[in-house]
């Protein structure tokens, strides 16, 4: 980071050595001033994008229609943008024109909040016009200049707004947060995306459950395009510490099972918020294995025994993943009687799974059909029959025996067990 910093000034000198005015500006300045790493030095200029081009030797035309210039200094990427006021906003997001200025106020004056409207010039002063730090030192979030203003011409803010308070453990400033509360309607303007990017930022981030507290104070996620199970989150209280759960994936995973969701229904919400296939299936799966449990459970007669509630648990594993089901006990970890509180039978279960889950797990010999000692072409030559749906589902019982260990995975044991398991379909056909 120091490299990083490093050749970000010799940007701004420079700049200055040119005879133009240029400074650190945005999150840089924020995070550099509270002692935070930063990921990325911004820079502001009086230079317009022709004459950044002009002074550097590498640089990527990256945004030209806003004044953005990419200058490439030791490998490492800057932006760099000339001043500029922000013309009339179009539909709640982004501005439909940008007219270069001369005056860095100004142009921190267009910026969201006022820890995010500071600058640091070329001597490593801190140019401070809205006290961004004093908010700062008081922990507070404020907008520069009129919030309802601010958040009518680019809805986008609010989110922004829940963000940074949860990341940074601010208070929302009481106008600011009124703004907020009034304007909180406008959401619907922006793209799911946009709103996806800040709720994942929020819910991965270091605090997700001040990030609940901000939605549910806020009711954002009923305000955005699309309708959404998540939005019922308001609905519920007394979240336990979702930071034990490292992934954001398994904090979601978590909210859509408090939520009640079925599998179906957390994809449906996931693909709305367009979260990336990956992340879908990482959180549809654990869902689905609870809900496999659940209907495990309901099967069972009377008293679910240990022997049977790892026989569910391991036969989950085989269908929803070793991950998944690990990430679920870390789920029921979190509080005593994760779901459905009023069935003591559910308690009793994941009570059970909490204590041996993992363990299981460590135990099984076998995890995958993958891992198996035959395949389906041994099956069929031993037995000497034509493959058919039986091959599939004769694997898959052998799988689930070797994975509870009570058949060894070697070849004979399993081809000797499926040819009883086959005359045995047979009989029953
Ligand atoms: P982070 O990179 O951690 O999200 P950041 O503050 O650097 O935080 P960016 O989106 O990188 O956020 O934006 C850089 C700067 O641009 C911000 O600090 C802020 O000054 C300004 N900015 C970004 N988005 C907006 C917006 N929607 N409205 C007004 N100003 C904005
Ligand atoms: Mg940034």
């Amino acid at each position: 980071s120091d490299a990083l910093k490093q050749g970000a000034m010799q940007i701004v000198r420079r700049l200055c050595e040119a005879g133009f005015e240029a400074y650190l500006v945005g999150g840089c300045v924020r995070d550099e001033q509270l002692g935070r790493p930063v990921k990325d030095y911004d820079i502001a200029t009086s230079a317009h994008p022709e004459q950044v081009q002009r002074l550097f030797e590498r640089t990527v035309p990256t945004g030209l229609q806003h004044g953005t210039v990419t200058v490439v200094v030791g490998k490492k990427p800057y932006e760099v943008t000339t001043f500029r006021r922000e013309g009339g906003y179009e539909a709640f997001r982004r501005p439909t024109e940008v007219e270069y200025i001369d005056s860095l106020t100004e142009d921190l004056q267009r910026r969201d909040f006022t820890m995010n409207a500071m600058a640091i010039d070329q001597n490593g002063r801190l140019i401070d016009p809205f006290d961004g730090m004093s908010d700062l030192e008081r922990g507070v979030l404020r907008c520069v200049g009129r919030a309802e203003e601010r958040f009518g011409e680019d809805a986008l803010r609010m989110m922004r707004c829940l963000r940074f308070a949860s990341e940074y453990g601010l208070i929302v400033e009481q106008a600011t947060w009124d703004a907020l509360n009034s304007g909180i309607s406008l959401l619907r303007h922006i793209a799911m995306e946009r709103i996806r990017a800040e709720l994942e930022r929020m819910l991965g981030g270091s605090d997700p459950n001040r990030a609940l507290d901000l939605l549910t104070g806020s009711k954002a996620l009923r305000h955005v395009k699309q309708e959404l199970l998540l939005s019922g989150l308001d609905k519920e209280t007394a979240w336990p510490p979702l930071s034990r759960l490292t992934e954001m994936e398994h904090r979601l995973a978590f909210i859509y099972i408090r939520l009640g969701a079925v599998p179906a229904e957390v994809e449906e919400d996931m693909i709305k918020l367009t979260f990336s296939r990956h992340q879908m299936e990482t959180v549809k799966r654990i869902v689905a294995a609870h809900t496999a449990l659940l209907s495990g459970l309901d099967r069972a007669t009377g008293w679910a025994e240990e022997a049977y509630l790892r026989r569910i648990w391991i036969s989950a594993a085989l269908t929803y993943g070793v991950p998944a089901l690990r990430a679920l006990r870390e789920i029921y970890l979190l509080e005593n009687r994760p779901i459905r509180t009023e069935d003591i039978k559910v308690g009793e279960a994941a009570d059970v799974w909490k204590r041996l889950g993992s363990v299981w797990l460590e135990q099984m010999p076998v995890s995958a059909l993958a891992e198996l000692a035959v395949g389906g072409k041994d099956l069929m030559g031993h037995l000497g029959v034509k493959g058919g749906p039986w091959t599939g589902r004769l694997l898959h019982r052998l799988l689930e025996s070797a994975a509870l260990a009570e058949l060894r995975n070697d070849k004979e044991t399993l081809l000797a067990a499926a040819r009883e398991h086959y005359e045995n379909m047979q009989e029953n056909d």
